[in-house]
């Protein structure tokens, strides 16, 4: 259950953003400004409630926003790169945290924090993370989410290879997969071609 979101304007924040020219500064803007675009699409369903307000004209039955159903959880640390334009559109939502890191030989992730809101079982959780590469990551977070009892689960990424796509739909068939783009391959050191680089370290600028 793949939807690479395909708007023109995702395309071409994407198209920037793979650059190597990019600088730290740009790439922090257009990670933002991408994961909004992908929010929007991703949202679509979101839980509204009933509540009545005031016009300067009358009152009338309006609807709000369910945001404390809603939990975005990044996974350590470039999910952070696609949080803050989730928070943009949905201020209220709550935010977990998942630190993995991979192994450099195994390529296996670690966990190394787990934190979430509580009532993960009432929540839609959004879970972040830029690439979709190997897919173990992921794979390793929706597991622990699903441990936690989290049961309404999608995941977002920026680029996603089919490699990592065929891993997370084996382990989480349940689970929809939005991406910005759908790239050609892995190579041996798990990153994705033609890809971005190394997302956490593009958008800290450590390297
Ligand atoms: N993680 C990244 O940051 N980039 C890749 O290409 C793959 C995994």
């Amino acid at each position: 259950m793949l939807t690479v979101i395909d708007h023109p304007l995702v395309r071409h924040k994407l198209t920037l953003l793979r650059k190597t020219e990019t600088t730290t500064g740009e790439f922090r803007r257009l990670a933002r400004e991408i994961s909004l675009l992908l929010g929007y699409e991703v949202l679509r369903d979101l839980p509204l409630e009933p509540i009545t307000i005031t016009t300067p004209m009358e009152e009338m039955q309006a609807v709000q926003v369910q945001g404390k159903k809603l939990c975005f959880i990044s996974i350590l640390r470039a999910g952070e790169g696609i949080l803050e334009g989730m928070l943009d559109l949905v201020p209220a939502a709550r935010v977990g945290h998942v630190g993995l890191y991979r192994d450099p030989v195994s390529h296996e992730p670690v966990e190394y924090y787990f934190k979430v809101p509580d009532a993960m079982e009432e929540r839609l959780t959004v879970v972040l993370d830029p690439m979709l590469a190997t897919g173990h990551s992921a794979v390793a977070a929706v597991t622990k989410l699903k441990q936690a009892g989290a049961k309404s689960i999608k995941f977002v990424c920026l680029i996603a290879a089919p490699e990592g796509v065929k891993a997370f739909e084996d382990a989480h068939a349940d689970v929809p997969i939005y991406a910005a783009g759908l790239d050609r391959q892995l190579d041996e050191h798990a990153y994705i071609h033609p890809g971005l680089g190394d997302a956490g370290d593009r958008f800290f600028g450590t390297k």
